[in-house]
């Protein structure tokens, strides 16, 4: 088989890893030897994991490079994780060299996200826009820009990154080691925190979005609260970044019911000129980060 055009994806999220090679041609794309395995905690573990793929993949088939998608902050230029808060232990890691030190062969690394803009730009329903705010609501929000069909990737690579807008300035404390980051009220697991909080009870995100759409009282107060958390974040987006499309995937985006409210009380709230902006569900599936990462 040639290997010219085939690319060793791999998609770092804190609970687990997605792995497959991705063959990109004029007609779209191809992914061969798809595989999801728990996310080990330490970064040694990790890097061997890829290593450890990686070698196995050059036995079978071969690839032409490595790349890689990673839940945090990221320094795409040098290879480095700065900070991922699911993945503790990459702190200020530089990963393309630990990884090329063990295996010598061409590896980049990509915010997560920025990888899914680029798959949604290619592939996806962003095609149909240039200017493009990209949202991925499951533990946490992650996010991208892209403005007149290129990423925006700020001074240090970091803008995109609304999880950690503040809404409230003595609001509960983040991942990020600040307060009131809007992730701390949008997300999956502010769902299941928000239930537990008022009820005393936990309750998974899904189970607590299935309930409330049976008419339980409590869940549908979870839901509707957290579709207006949503919404205050999604007018601060469209009032900043003026969008022309909101593209969103995650667990959370398959709650049809939080995003229906928040985007009916975003765009009443928004200024009016943004009240045109299309808030729409990504159809690229779990897939699309690793996608990303091979183009
Ligand atoms: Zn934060």
């Amino acid at each position: 088989m040639k290997n010219d055009k085939r690319v060793l994806a791999f998609d770092i999220g804190g609970t687990k890893i997605a792995s497959g090679i991705i063959k990109l041609s004029e007609k779209g794309y191809e992914i061969f030897d798809y595989q999801k395995i728990p996310t080990p905690k330490n970064k040694k573990a990790i890097i061997n994991l890829i290593v450890e793929m990686a070698l196995n993949q050059k036995k079978n088939g071969g690839f032409k490079k490595i790349r890689i998608g990673i839940a945090g902050q990221i320094d795409n230029k040098k290879g480095t994780v700065i900070f991922s808060p699911n993945i503790k232990d990459l702190k200020n890691v530089n990963f393309k060299k630990d990884i090329q030190v063990k295996i010598s062969e061409d590896v980049e690394i990509e915010n997560d996200v920025k990888c899914f803009a680029l798959a949604e730009r290619k592939f996806g329903k962003a095609r149909k826009y240039d200017n493009v705010v990209f949202l991925t609501i499951g533990t946490g929000i992650g996010g991208a820009i892209q403005v007149a069909g290129n990423l925006y990737r700020g001074a240090n690579n970091i803008a995109g990154e609304f999880g950690h807008m503040t809404i409230f300035s003595e609001g509960k404390k983040c991942e990020c080691g600040k307060v009131g980051c809007w992730e701390q009220y949008a997300s999956g697991r502010a769902i299941e925190n928000l239930y537990d909080e008022l009820f005393g009870k936990q309750k998974k995100a899904k189970d607590i979005a299935l309930d409330s759409k049976k008419g339980l009282k409590k869940d549908m107060k979870v839901i509707k609260q957290t579709a207006e958390y949503f919404a205050v974040g999604l007018v601060n987006i469209i009032n900043t970044v003026n969008p022309e499309a909101i593209i969103i995937s995650g667990s959370v985006s398959k709650q049809k019911e939080i995003i229906d409210l928040a985007k009916k009380r975003a765009l009443q709230k928004t200024l009016i000129p943004g009240r045109n902006t299309k808030i729409i569900i990504s159809d690229l599936g779990d897939e699309a980060i690793l996608i990303g990462a091979g183009l």
